[in-house]
C-alpha cells in the first residue's frame, strides 16, 4: 500500500521553500486556517489530495473548469498539440481560430490579442486606454479585482469617490495615483467622478459582474450608465470578463445584459480550459493600436501558446448549450439546497446570483458593495466551510469568492453536496 502522506508536514515543507507555502495567496487558507487540500489531480467534479482522497470541488480551478476537470476531449486536444511541439514564438492557425471562436460569440470582440493571464490582459487593456484616449486617469470599483498590476491593486479607503491609495506593499504613489476608486452601484458618484475630472479619464473599467468580493449583481441599467458616462465624456468602457466570460453563458455576461457596449473586454480562465491563456478584445479601431501595427507596445514569449490555444479552442468547442443549461439547472439547485440548510438552522445569509455565478454572504441584508460584503460574518463562514470540508466537500476557501459548478457536476456529486449542508450550517450557527 501507498504510504500516507502528512499534508500538515507537506505543509511545514512548502512554506519553508515557498512563501506561505503557495503559488497565489487565498490558497493558504489563511482566512478560514488549518491546512489546504494538497492536489493531486482532478478529474469530473471532484479534485482528490495526494492521498486519494476525493473531494466535490466547487473551485473549479478558480473558474476555468467549465466542463469539469480533465475533460477527456481537452486533455487529448492539448496531448495532440504537444506531440507537435510546447512553444514556438511564431504565429500558428489555431490562434486564429480561437480568435475567430471568440469573435463568433462576443461579437463586440473584433480583434483579439492572446496573453498568458488575466492580469496581462487588464493590465494592457489600460495601457491601450491610455495610449487612445492619450489621459492618463483610470477609474475602477471597490471590491473589483483585476489582477495584480500596480495601477489595478489601488484600493479604495472608505468614502464614495476615493483617489487611490496604494493597495499593496511596493506599489508607489505614482502607480496608483492616476486610479480614481468608486463605490461599485454607484452610478452618482461616478458621475461627479466624471464631471470633476473628466478630461483626464482614459477608462473606467469593471467587472461585468462583480465575483471578488463575493458576486455582487450590477444594479439594474447600471453597466448601461458606465456606457453612457464613458462614451459622454470621451473615455473608453472596458469590461473584465476574465471570471463571467464564457462561464455564465456562451457569450459571457456580455451575452446577457444587453446595453453595455464597451470598448475593449478581457478574458481568461475558461477560455483557456485550464491552460494559462486570456485575451484583450474589442474594436478594432482600438486594438490596431497595440504593436506591430500600433504604438501601444504588448508581447509575451509564451503568448497564445500551442497547448493553451488547443485547450481554449476544444472547451469553447465542447461548451455547447447543453453544457449551459447543465451549468445553470446545478447551480440553481446548489444555491437553493444552501437556502435551506442555513435558513433551517437560522444562521443569517443571503446568496446572490447572476446567471449561474453565485455567492453565499453571512449576513441577512442584500450586498450592493464592498462595504456591504465586508460587513459578514466571516467566522461563521469559516466554521461552514469547515464543516463543509470535513465531509468532503471543498467551497472557496474566502467568504468573498464565487462558487463554481461544472457540466461535471452530476447528480451524485449534487447528493453530495446537499447532505453535507446541514451540519455545515448548524456547525455556522454555533458561534
Ligand atoms: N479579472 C478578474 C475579474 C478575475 O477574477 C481575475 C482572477 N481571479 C483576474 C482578472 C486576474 O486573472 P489572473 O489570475 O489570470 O491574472
Amino acid at each position: 500500500m501507498a504510504q500516507v502522506i502528512d499534508t500538515d508536514q507537506l505543509f511545514a515543507r512548502a512554506k519553508e521553500i515557498i512563501p506561505g507555502g503557495v503559488s497565489s495567496p487565498v490558497r493558504a487558507f489563511g482566512s478560514v486556517g488549518g491546512t489546504p487540500v494538497f492536489v493531486g489531480e482532478a478529474h469530473g467534479a471532484q479534485v482528490f489530495d495526494v492521498n486519494g482522497v476525493g473531494y466535490v470541488d466547487l473551485v473549479c480551478s478558480w473558474g476555468p473548469a467549465l466542463l469539469g476537470h480533465a475533460h477527456p476531449g481537452v486533455v487529448e486536444a492539448v496531448r495532440e498539440a504537444a506531440k507537435r511541439g510546447l512553444s514556438f514564438g511564431a504565429p500558428t492557425r489555431a490562434e486564429v481560430e480561437l480568435a475567430e471562436l471568440i469573435r463568433g460569440r462576443v461579437p463586440m470582440a473584433q480583434q483579439v490579442r492572446f496573453v498568458s493571464t488575466g492580469t496581462e490582459a487588464t493590465m494592457t487593456a489600460i495601457r491601450l486606454a491610455r495610449g487612445a484616449t492619450g489621459r492618463d486617469k483610470i477609474v475602477k470599483f471597490a471590491g473589483c479585482y483585476h489582477g495584480h498590476s500596480d495601477a489595478l491593486l489601488a484600493a479604495a479607503g472608505s468614502g464614495v469617490a476615493t483617489q487611490g491609495l496604494p493597495g499593496s506593499a511596493g506599489v508607489t504613489a505614482a502607480a496608483a495615483a492616476d486610479t480614481i476608486v468608486v463605490e461599485y452601484n454607484d452610478a452618482e458618484a461616478l458621475a461627479r467622478v466624471f464631471k470633476e475630472a473628466g478630461e483626464q479619464i482614459a477608462c473606467v473599467i469593471t467587472e461585468s459582474v462583480p465575483a471578488n468580493m463575493g458576486v455582487v449583481p450590477p444594479a439594474e441599467g447600471f453597466n448601461a450608465e458606465l456606457r453612457r458616462l464613458t462614451r459622454e465624456h470621451g473615455a473608453l468602457l472596458i469590461v473584465d470578463e476574465v471570471l463571467t466570460g464564457f462561464r455564465v453563458g456562451p457569450g459571457g455576461w456580455l451575452g446577457i445584459e444587453e446595453g453595455t457596449d464597451p470598448d475593449l473586454v478581457t478574458f481568461g480562465k475558461v477560455v483557456g480550459g485550464g491552460m494559462p491563456l486570456a485575451a484583450l478584445a474589442g474594436r478594432a479601431e482600438i486594438m490596431q493600436l497595440l504593436a506591430p501595427v500600433g504604438p501601444v507596445y504588448q508581447a509575451g514569449t509564451l503568448s497564445g501558446n500551442p497547448l493553451a490555444t488547443a485547450a481554449g479552442i476544444a472547451t469553447l468547442t465542447l461548451a455547447d448549450a447543453d453544457v449551459y443549461a447543465h451549468v445553470d439547472r446545478v447551480s440553481a439547485e446548489v444555491q437553493a439546497a444552501v437556502t435551506d440548510a442555513l435558513t433551517a438552522a437560522s444562521v443569517p445569509h443571503v446568496v446572490q446570483a447572476a446567471g449561474n455565478l453565485f455567492s453565499v454572504f453571512f449576513r441577512d441584508e442584500p450586498v450592493r458593495n464592498y462595504e456591504d460584503a465586508k460587513a459578514q460574518d466571516t467566522d461563521a463562514f469559516r466554521r461552514f466551510f469547515h464543516a463543509m470540508l470535513d465531509q468532503h466537500v471543498s467551497l472557496p476557501p474566502s467568504a468573498f469568492e464565487a462558487w463554481f459548478l461544472s457540466s461535471a457536476h452530476d447528480e451524485a456529486a449534487l447528493a453530495r453536496i446537499v447532505d453535507a449542508l446541514p451540519r455545515a450550517a448548524r456547525a455556522a450557527a454555533e458561534g
